[in-house]
């Protein structure tokens, strides 16, 4: 037996119980997912930015990166809805490197589970107490989301999980939008078939139950660009990749057709400056074309207080730890010349 149990994992019930969600900012949150979903659901005009560092791994940089987020979604309200990226876990291309907060609460020292999920909650409620603005994390371990269930407003499967059952089935229950990123592989009909699944009502285990789910119809693609067989970067964000796509959403018939582009990870080859061209180009082909602008209705930013990345051990405050972010200025320069375009 190579299993060394270390410690009983308290229960969502518990974890909450001691970690409450105020009744006021559940109110916040349910008056963001409504806003949100118009957006999916084409009753609204607006245009969603999902946006924030590539790990949330320190929560006073976080904290104060959400509410200089919340002073500039103040200014381009009319026609943005910022939704913070607070990514509390992290996939690794080889499994080595930091795992994210729910995995060690802090980046230098050991794991520590219970203390990474009580972590990410008390994160995510200050976040939000201070900002009003309610957060996507990745769903990377499907057991952990009833910790944050009734905190998040959007939920990305990553590219690495997007194949996999567990994630599908449970994306089904969700009532918030459900991004399925492209696989790292670039097959587009790996991603239809999540799409498609997660659409569907299920039966399953989860949270220690047997569960029927009603099916996910907020469930939408975003594309990060792909690697190819000789390792190098294929990105999927130009106006031809676009129009590929809206053609194969038409083909499957899904109600509420939307693609977020993802402006880092294969698009960019991880140069983050480019995350600034990379969105641009989206939103001059999104005036090109009645269909992209339809079904285009997001992009996903990686962005920081400081630009570029550190060591896991660095010491930079509010500089990523994962993949290099744009920082501050240049990110708020391009939030608003986004908000010129829509
Ligand atoms: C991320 O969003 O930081 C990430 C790991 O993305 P992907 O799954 O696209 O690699
Ligand atoms: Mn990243």
């Amino acid at each position: 037996m190579s299993f060394k149990y270390i410690k009983r994992i308290p229960k969502a019930d518990e974890i909450v119980a001691g970690l409450p969600l105020s009744r006021d900012l559940a109110g916040v949150k349910g008056e963001r997912d409504k806003e949100i979903i118009a957006v999916f659901e084409q009753k609204s005009p607006r245009f969603i930015l999902i946006i924030g560092p590539c790990s949330a791994h320190d929560e006073d940089a976080v904290c104060e990166y959400v509410s200089r987020l919340a002073r500039l979604q103040e200014e381009v309200k009319e026609r943005l809805i910022l939704i913070p990226r607070i990514y509390t876990n992290k996939p690794r291309t080889t499994g080595k490197g930091y795992k994210g907060m729910v995995h060690q609460p802090d980046p230098k020292k050991k794991p520590n589970m219970v203390e990474g999920i009580k972590g990410i909650r008390k994160m995510h409620i200050r976040a939000l107490k201070e900002s009003h603005l309610t957060a996507a994390d990745e769903m990377l371990y499907p057991m952990n989301y009833p910790y944050l269930e009734d905190i998040l407003s959007y939920v990305a499967i990553g590219a690495r999980s997007v194949e996999n059952q567990q994630h599908r089935l449970t994306i089904s229950g969700l009532d918030i939008p459900a991004g399925m990123k492209n696989p790292t592989s670039g097959n587009l009909e790996v991603m239809f078939n999540a799409i498609y699944a997660a659409r569907l009502s299920h039966i399953f285990i989860y949270n220690g139950q047997e569960v029927a789910t009603s099916g996910n119809q907020l469930c939408h693609c975003i594309l990060r660009g792909a690697t190819n067989h000789y390792g190098q970067d294929i990105p999927n964000y130009h106006y031809e990749d676009l129009i590929k796509v809206t053609e194969m959403y038409k083909k499957h018939g899904f109600s509420n057709p939307t693609i977020i582009v993802d402006t880092n990870h294969a698009n960019s080859s991880k140069r983050y400056q480019e995350q600034k061209r990379i969105a641009l180009e989206v939103m001059q082909s999104r005036s090109y074309s009645k269909t992209l602008r339809q079904m285009v209705k997001g992009l996903m930013i990686e962005s920081f207080l400081v630009p570029g990345s550190q060591d896991v051990t660095g010491t930079v405050f509010g500089q990523s730890i994962t993949d290099p972010c744009l920082g501050w200025d240049s990110s708020a320069k391009l939030v608003r010349q986004i908000a010129e375009y829509v």
